[in-house]
């Protein structure tokens, strides 16, 4: 890794905002190769799905890092709906030519284990078993870019408009100051949580996933969000069934 780069990977989060802020300048004013030269990393994406890691991706791509993907998702249910999800994910991969890296393990997909876990936040409020889900995928997303030398590692999450993004950026945080949790041998330096708010091409990405062909999820992942995007159809369902039977 160049002294330049390790300077910037060590820097606090605002402090490379401001300076990436002051090279998007520079780079207007002229001399971008040598501000991009400053900042290529290699990132481990971590992709919740393919729609929302399109723009993710381009941008990264764009900005000449060099990105690998990463699929890592047991919160997804059900199993019908996992493998439509990691298909769209592998597509968008496809397309814009980086490499993947899939969660194969038994372990890594197991919905009774998933489950469980979540049944054991039970009493917790839905937010708190977010912040569990979304903790549980960077934190392997992390130490696998640990493992695997990446500088930096981050999430598609940050693209929708519909996950909590603040609390997704604190958990990106904090799972890279996780040091000394691993197990896995370092073969780089401590990877950092790539905060990007992607959110401001929303539209562009929806509009790409569909001109893609690119299956679109319908509610978050997990079995609860499922019966939440579901609950009006139910009691709509209810209050038919009910009618037609005291006419
Ligand atoms: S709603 Fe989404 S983020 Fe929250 S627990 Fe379910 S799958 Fe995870």
């Amino acid at each position: 890794m160049c002294k330049k780069v390790y300077i910037f990977l060590h820097m606090p989060l605002h402090k490379r905002q401001t300076l990436r802020k002051k090279s998007g300048r520079r780079e207007e004013r002229g001399s971008g190769a040598l501000c991009r030269s400053f900042f290529i990393m290699k990132i481990l994406l971590h992709m919740c799905c393919g729609p929302c890691a399109v723009m993710p991706l381009l941008r990264l791509l764009e900005e000449g890092h060099m990105v690998s993907g990463y699929f890592y998702n047991p919160n997804i249910h059900p199993l019908a709906e996992y493998l439509r999800r990691r298909e769209g994910a592998a597509e968008v991969a496809a397309r814009c030519g980086i490499k993947m890296i899939w969660a194969l393990a038994p372990e890594d997909y197991s919905p009774p284990e998933w489950i469980s876990l979540a049944a054991g936040l039970k009493g917790r409020t839905g937010k708190e078993r977010c912040a569990w889900c979304l903790e549980l995928r960077l934190r392997r997303t992390r130490a696998l870019a640990r493992s695997e030398g990446f500088d930096a590692f981050s999430s598609s999450l940050l693209y929708s408009r519909y996950q909590p993004h603040e609390l997704i950026a604190a958990k990106g945080e904090e799972a890279a100051r996780a040091s000394g949790e691993e197990t896995e041998p370092l073969s780089g330096g401590d990877p950092f949580f790539y905060y990007r708010d992607f959110r401001a091409d929303w539209r562009k990405g929806v509009n790409m996933s569909k001109a893609w062909g690119i299956y679109r999820q319908q509610y978050c992942g997990c079995i609860f969000s499922e019966y939440e995007r579901y609950a009006a159809e139910l009691r709509e369902s209810n209050a038919r069934l009910t009618s037609s039977f005291f006419p």
